[in-house]
């Protein structure tokens, strides 16, 4: 943001409030630019689960982890980074599916769980990132200094983490006008606090009461609660950083999202970000034949049960006609051409 304009969007806030809300269009941004106090908060949210990893290295050949703690970090991270997939991405910010009210509030828990913000500040940056995608506008794009090694190195740190400390905030009202109406997810954005002390506590309390003794509390801490947080951010941040640079171009986009297969477990799918880019709504990301997409999975177990409805599956026809060069078929979970399926 120039200088000007911060002076404008700054003094902005000094006009007396209007009598009607103006119409048109709405900003893409909120008048009010994010506070040093919320800076400050992100900053340690970030480092405080970061220097924990470091210190887990000498940790995990002395004393201090056992399996209970193994156990705890898998169950949590498979938790949070479902919400995450499943609830935040698939079916907050892109409406993949639709939901019952039950499985709607516990995907909207789930992903606060995993630390990044508010269910509506997620779903706003990340409608953003897509309506700009690599061009200006894009929140966290690794592009955005230039394509020369010295302009993308600075842009991949930038679309991994830099991209959080800034001031910008994006506008709820424009950007999840939907989900500004539902009572049930602004009263969880709400409670973004609340989540996040349970997120952290809930590990240690198991581990405690299952060994029985503090230590097992202090341990399941450190690894379910910081090691599995930090974990989840670089693998979520890695999709904004990584998978706009690195990869293969498998379907067509007009952005430099990319298909990374090393990712894809860890992710629960996401990492087939090329093809997210290229059929945004789609509910399986790791379309082709062979690409594990383990949320994927779990929509259509929750599709079996009833919770999950109107999953928009892959579309054989549209697919087909986006695909780059000869490449692999499409996977199971495909609406084939001239099945009877509507989406
Ligand atoms: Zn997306
Ligand atoms: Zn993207």
């Amino acid at each position: 943001m120039t200088a000007s304009a911060e002076v404008t969007s700054r003094s902005a806030v000094l006009t007396p409030p209007q009598p009607s809300r103006p119409t048109g269009p709405r900003p893409d941004l909120e008048p009010e630019p994010s506070s040093t106090g919320e800076r400050i908060l992100v900053a340690t949210f970030v480092a405080v689960p970061m220097l924990a990893l470091l210190a887990a290295i000498p940790l995990a050949w002395g004393w201090g982890l056992g399996w209970h703690d193994v156990v705890l970090a898998i169950v949590f991270y498979a938790i949070s980074g479902l919400g995450i997939s499943m609830g935040f991405h698939r079916y907050f910010t892109h409406g993949s599916f639709k939901a019952t009210r039950g499985f709607k509030i516990a995907l909207g828990v789930a992903g606060t769980l995993a630390l990044e913000g508010p269910v509506l500040t997620w779903v706003a940056d990340h409608r953003r990132h897509h309506k700009y995608s690599d061009q200006e506008g894009d929140p966290h794009s690794p592009w955005r200094f230039g394509d020369d090694w010295k302009a993308l190195t600075k842009g991949l740190l930038f679309a991994h983490m830099g991209w959080l400390f800034g001031t910008e905030r994006t506008s709820e009202q424009k950007f999840c006008p939907d989900w500004l109406a539902d009572s049930d997810i602004v009263r969880i954005s709400r409670s973004f606090a609340w989540l996040v002390a349970a997120s952290l506590l809930a590990p240690a309390l198991i581990g405690g009461l299952w060994s029985w003794s503090w230590q097992g509390a202090v341990t399941a801490f450190f690894w379910a609660s910081l090691v599995r947080v930090a974990f989840l951010h670089h693998v979520t941040w890695s999709i904004n950083s990584i998978c706009h640079t690195f990869g293969k171009e498998e379907f067509e986009v007009r952005d430099k999202s990319r298909n990374v297969s090393w990712l894809a477990i860890l992710s629960f799918g996401e990492s087939w970000h090329n093809l997210h880019h290229s059929d945004p709504t789609c509910a399986r990301h790791g379309v082709l034949k062979g690409q594990i997409d383990i949320a994927a999975r779990v929509i259509w177990v929750a599709e079996k049960l009833g919770w999950a409805y109107a999953v928009r599956w892959p579309d054989e026809s549209r697919l087909t006609g986006k695909q780059v060069g000869r490449s692999r078929k499409l996977g199971s979970m495909t609406k084939r051409a001239g099945s009877s399926a509507t989406s």
